[in-house]
């Protein structure tokens, strides 16, 4: 935001730098505005980069400020010609806003947001290049005091006014839905684990369980054995270190279709997508084998962390939480019966050792 500030202050700046005509003397005038003409959609694209975390090469910033200036320079003190100055001014700053969408191309796949920004400077661009195409024959060669009487700069003021609101006001409509769903995310995440937590879970599901009315679901929640003897044994840190373990198990596992999510202290819940409940005890199993796997810094190299699990089919016209509670005593008789094993709901499994 603080880039698209800027980016509008400099293009106003710009404008009333050639308009005052101060500096007076137009050499000087020609290189201050074309300067600040040329930082403001390079200002405007760092700022829509920024936004995906990315940036233009400094060797490219420097280039373009370099192009259009010193050509702007030379069309006035080696050839003096205000039109050629005027398509070049012009075409460049259309140019260096083709360059940012270009670099950007990548959110042609993302969200609307960022589709319809990748469309606002597309647009943008375009109107640069179109408006002068179409007009920049009415700019006189070299009569400057005409300039401001020319069918080019009334176009240019009155698409720069009406683009410039729109711009803002959609850059102001981007920055606050972005602010909007970081803290939606945030609200939903669990910090430690990078995992769903109650309410992102209780979100996400809405539409999976809409979709279980087609296809089986299988519901699974996973504790970890012991863990209070672990933290007692090891020290918190090495706690959190085995929660976080156990989410990158479970991470590298689940498909994106799936819903992994921490509900608790050391207890998960797991929602697998078109998963009949022998499926999600083949993938519960491997998951239990390679936590079992992991070693840790500070615990001994024969001491193995287990777990426990319990699955449930989602019946029909039951709710997650109903489904999560069956899933939870199923997870217990696990538990009852010596834990580090899976319990399946329908399913007669032999105790895993
Ligand atoms: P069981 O095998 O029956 O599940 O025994 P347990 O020790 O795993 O279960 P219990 O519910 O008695 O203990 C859970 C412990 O998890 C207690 C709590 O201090 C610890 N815990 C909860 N949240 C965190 C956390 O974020 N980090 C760490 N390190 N420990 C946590
Ligand atoms: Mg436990
Ligand atoms: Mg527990």
């Amino acid at each position: 935001m603080i880039l698209f500030s800027l980016a509008f202050l400099t293009m106003s700046a710009a404008t009333v730098v050639q308009f005052a005509l101060w500096p007076a003397d137009i050499g000087y005038n020609t290189v201050v505005s074309a300067s600040l003409y040329a930082a403001a959609p390079l200002l405007l694209v760092e700022g829509v980069l920024s936004r995906s975390g990315k940036s233009m090469p400094r060797m490219a910033h420097a280039a373009w400020l370099a192009a259009i200036v010193g050509s702007l320079a030379y069309y006035y003190y080696a050839e003096n010609n205000l039109q050629i100055r005027v398509y070049l001014l012009n075409l460049g700053m259309g140019g260096i806003i083709l360059h940012g969408a270009w670099l950007l191309r990548h959110m042609m796949r993302g969200s609307v947001i960022d589709r319809a920004m990748l469309w606002l400077m597309v647009g943008l661009a375009l109107t640069f290049i179109a408006r002068t195409l179409m007009t920049g024959g009415s700019v006189p060669t070299d009569d400057v005091a005409a300039f401001f009487e020319s069918e080019f700069w009334v176009w240019a003021q009155f698409t720069m006014s009406v683009l410039g609101v729109a711009m803002g006001l959609a850059l102001l409509l981007v920055g606050s839905a972005d602010v909007i769903f970081a803290l939606k995310a945030e609200r939903d995440c669990d910090p430690l684990t990078g995992m769903l937590n109650r309410r992102g879970l209780q979100g996400r599901a809405f539409k999976l369980l809409a979709a279980g009315k087609r296809m089986p679901l299988s519901i699974v929640a996973c504790d970890i054995d012991r863990f209070k003897n672990i933290n007692d044994r090891f020290g918190h840190a090495t706690g959190d270190a085995v929660l976080s373990a156990f989410a990158n198990v479970v991470r590298t596992n689940v498909r994106t279709s799936d819903i992994a999510a921490r509900t608790g202290g050391e207890e998960f819940v797991i929602v697998l997508k078109d998963s009949a409940v022998d499926d999600a005890y083949a993938l519960t199993e491997r998951l239990r084998r390679e936590v079992a796997s992991v070693r840790f810094a500070g615990m001994p190299d024969d001491f193995v962390v287990t777990c426990s699990f319990g699955i449930a089919r989602l019946h029909d016209g039951e709710g997650l939480w109903e489904a999560i509670g069956r899933a939870d005593k199923i997870l217990y008789a696990a538990k009852r019966s010596g834990r580090n094993r899976t319990f399946a709901e329908g399913l007669q499994l032999p105790c895993a050792a």
